[in-house]
């Protein structure tokens, strides 16, 4: 599905160079390459505070507990999603809600978001699914119309961008009050293990954020808020600044791969390809955006129409083809999650979805000859 050491090979000496150093000096936890990264981090996606931390799944905690939020609130997130989403509101003991999403985009429902809300609600998380933003200008108005926080689970679209009815645009993930991204090695900004981050404009919330990370401390030994231990260390801060500058680079070879794919299946009558949420300044081809980044694919997952997709993995896996069914039970039906206040008529996208999505290999490193030999094996298997 990725190809992380064709990528490593364009950037090995900086990253080489960056780790002996570290070793060097001993400087693994907080040293000078985690602040170098915060600060380049923070000028990539124009926002003010870029707190690291340990991995994607902490990110949404810890965004959630420096938001306060307290056991019995109701936190509304899209039920087509990973488990991270919604396993940190449990956690907290705070109540998911989850809701439909829409059936061209994968993300969640603004409608459905309205029809969820009740008086203990306190936040929506919109997750960015497969590398392109939820209806980010709807949710900012619902949130506002009912005083609600938004945390952005950027997991999936680091570096995509949003654009706004009235033009202007924003990164993923520093649209809402917060935002929290994964450096999860096969993510598209990722490490070389497991990392994460937290992204606001709120002076005050980064500072709560930053005591939340370490232990609750903003003064050594003196625990102010209930804390965690979160910490993104130096080599994964290394070799995300080697891969930072890279990124835009990256997510357009992404883009490219997705193209390519787009062409042999956009008249196969068996497929539904992605599809990119236009906006005015959108310049598609192919059904790709090639100017403004609104999409930047994660995953390249099309939908399989005739009842198939179950098959078509059976053979990709045959011939050693790698795939991926992202997600094959909608969270509503994970025994964890279950709630007798879901009713399965709510959940008409995701319940389709599950049976027919299925993502194809999406990296930097697709070459034409494996983008021709997967497209072929599906249009053939399709076809007969
Ligand atoms: C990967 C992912 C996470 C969790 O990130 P980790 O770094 O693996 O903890 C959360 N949400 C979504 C949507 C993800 O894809």
């Amino acid at each position: 599905m990725v190809d992380l050491k064709g990528q490593y090979a364009s950037i090995k000496d900086q990253i080489q160079n960056s780790l002996d150093e570290i070793m060097e000096t001993s400087a693994f936890i907080n040293g000078p390459e985690v602040q170098k990264f915060q600060k380049e981090l923070e000028e990539y996606l124009d926002v003010k505070h870029v707190i690291p931390c340990a991995n994607g799944t902490d990110a949404l905690q810890i965004a959630m507990m420096g938001l306060g939020l307290q056991p019995g609130d109701e936190v509304i997130t899209a039920d087509f999603t990973f488990a991270a989403t919604v396993e940190v509101i449990a956690v907290l003991q705070l109540t998911p809600v989850l809701v439909d999403v829409y059936p061209n985009t994968f993300n969640i429902n603004t409608d459905a978001i309205r029809n969820a809300i009740t008086p203990k609600t306190k936040a929506i998380v919109p997750v960015h699914l497969f590398g392109q933003c939820a209806n980010m200008e709807e949710i900012l108005e619902i949130a506002s119309e009912h005083n609600l926080y938004v945390i952005e689970d950027n997991a999936q679209a680091i570096g995509a961008n949003y654009s706004f009815k009235n033009g202007s645009k924003k990164k993923a993930g520093t649209i809402g009050h917060v935002g929290a991204t994964s450096f999860f090695p096969s993510k598209n900004l990722g490490a070389f293990g497991d990392g994460g981050a937290i992204f606001t404009n709120d002076d005050d919330l980064a500072h709560t954020l930053r005591g939340v990370v370490n232990h609750g401390m903003y003064e050594r030994y003196y625990h102010d808020v209930v804390g965690v231990n979160s910490r993104l260390d130096s080599m994964q801060a290394a070799v995300l600044r080697a891969k930072l500058p890279n990124l835009n680079t990256y997510n357009k070879a992404r883009q490219e791969a997705a193209r390519k794919y787009n062409k042999v299946f956009q008249d196969c009558k068996h497929v539904e390809i992605p599809q990119v949420e236009t906006n005015q300044s959108c310049n598609k081809d192919l059904g790709i955006c090639s100017t403004c980044d609104c999409h930047v694919f994660h995953q390249y997952s099309l939908k399989i129409t005739n009842g198939k997709r179950d098959a078509l993995a059976k053979h990709l896996a045959e011939l050693q083809i790698p795939h991926g069914i992202y997600y094959p039970i909608p969270l509503h039906n994970q025994k964890a999650y279950k709630d007798s206040r879901y009713n399965e008529a709510d959940f008409p996208v995701t319940n389709e979805l599950v049976k027919e999505v299925i993502s194809l290999p999406m990296h930097t490193e697709l070459t034409n000859d494996q983008i021709e030999f997967i497209t072929t094996t599906v249009i053939d298997f399709l076809n007969n």
